[in-house]
């Protein structure tokens, strides 16, 4: 078994990929410790972008000749590539999308309007991004649909009593973060499906914060929807994909109309393609989506299992190098949590914190983190955030801790320790 140095430093030897770490930032060594909101990408992405447009760039789907059918071979690759990713039983349960955002607004948008009503209700957690909240309350509003969030305990988990006790017949949807962005929080989603499923409703896994650290599988997760990005798995930004099982897809109405969506159209009337494509209207990011199978080709090819160890391992010394701290307060102690380490300084606001930071050369995220709701729950405005990939080492820590410490200095705070 490998120790978990080990682990910490044979998966960060990978960060001699990523061309940007290795610039200075305001004359220092770069910490990029800001993965929750995007990673930087390895020269293989980087690579495989412009190799896209010097090699086979053709619009999809249209073209007789060759470069448009190679341009479509390599956008249905990347489909297979995600389906891999998640596990699905099939490439056509694969939606190409702009990002999170864009797939729970698709799922919205078109199954929500056709089976979410009056009198329906929507389950959502307290700990949620704003992109799980949003487009249901615009779905709300629009179908006279109730909201109901699930409370979230003092460390930051699930309330699963809260929970159950807000799952009735009137309950269509459950939608859940896989992993908060906020806290680090792992949430039960296995259960959460299991338990929804038994309700009668429908789940949808937002899976922003997951993808790129640990091993997805939609099918043992029983999920009907599972949402992500591309440019948190070390893809292009304005990428990402929406996983529908296939009995639900066949059903779900389209949402926005134009070419590549449709099977033939007529002014007497139009019907539409079959599986994803039924999405996908216009000219879709082909590159994107092609890049992003290669981002996903390149994770996997280090092993997510060993990812995941590298980042626990990660979080396990960032956690006990704060906590060593005077004055620091940790938000999400849950003991299953992915590499995210909320926390506030005391005497020092969380911005004032990660400007001080910045001039280390540290980057984290200083903020509400788009989680209003959740930072409410906590009776905060924010917290600082450090959150962790697979380049990242115990140097990056290290840079962490002394710049907190030097904020502290400059504050006059936490000076007994
Ligand atoms: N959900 C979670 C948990 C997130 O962390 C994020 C981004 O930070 C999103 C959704 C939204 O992702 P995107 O802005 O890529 O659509």
């Amino acid at each position: 078994m490998n120790a978990p140095e080990t682990i910490v430093h044979d998966v960060a030897r990978h960060a001699a990929d990523f061309p940007i770490l290795s610039r200075q930032v305001r004359g220092r060594r770069l910490a990029y410790l800001d993965n929750g909101a995007t990673t930087q990408k390895p020269q293989a992405v980087i690579d495989a972008l412009a190799g896209f447009y010097q090699e086979s760039n053709a619009n999809i789907h249209r073209g007789v000749h060759w470069l448009s059918q190679h341009s479509t071979d390599l956008y249905e690759q990347a489909r297979e590539r995600v389906r891999g990713l998640l596990n699905a039983a099939d490439s056509q349960e694969i939606v190409f999308t702009a990002g999170t955002t864009g797939s729970i607004n698709l799922v919205a948008q078109t199954w929500g309007v056709q089976h979410i009503g009056a009198g329906d209700e929507i389950i959502v957690t307290g700990m949620e991004h704003h992109s799980n909240i949003v487009p249901w309350q615009l779905l709300c509003e629009r179908t006279g649909a109730t909201l109901r969030p699930v409370n979230v305990t003092e460390t930051g988990e699930l309330d699963m009593d809260h929970f159950r006790s807000l799952l009735n017949g009137r309950t269509r949807l459950v939608a859940v973060a896989h992993v908060s962005n906020a806290l680090g929080t792992i949430n039960p989603v296995a259960e959460i499906t299991r338990l929804a499923h038994q309700a009668g409703a429908h789940v949808l896994i937002d899976g922003a914060q997951a993808v790129a650290h640990q091993i997805v599988d939609v099918q043992a997760l029983g999920c009907d929807f599972y949402a992500f990005s591309g440019h948190k798995i070390y893809g292009p930004t304005g990428t990402g994909a929406l996983y529908v099982r296939a009995s639900i897809l066949a059903d779900m109405p389209p949402w926005q109309g134009g070419g590549d969506m449709i099977r033939t159209v007529s002014f007497e009337g139009t019907t539409y393609a079959q599986g994803p494509q039924r999405f996908e209207a216009g000219t879709p990011n082909i590159a994107g989506a092609v890049v992003l199978g290669e981002a996903i080709e390149y994770v996997r090819g280090i092993g997510l299992d060993r990812i995941a160890d590298h980042e626990e391992a990660l979080l396990a010394e960032a956690t006990e190098c704060m906590q060593a701290l005077p004055g620091i307060r940790i938000v999400g102690t849950s003991p299953h949590k992915a590499g995210i380490l909320s926390f506030l300084v005391a005497g020092i606001h969380p911005h004032d914190l990660g400007t001080i930071l910045d001039t280390e050369g540290v980057a984290i995220r200083a903020g509400h983190h788009c989680a209003m709701p959740l930072m409410s729950r906590f009776g905060i405005p924010g917290t600082a955030r450090a959150s962790f990939a697979l380049y990242n080492t115990s140097e990056d820590i290290q840079a962490l801790v002394a710049g907190v410490r030097k904020a502290q200095k400059l504050f006059g705070v936490g000076l007994d320790g």
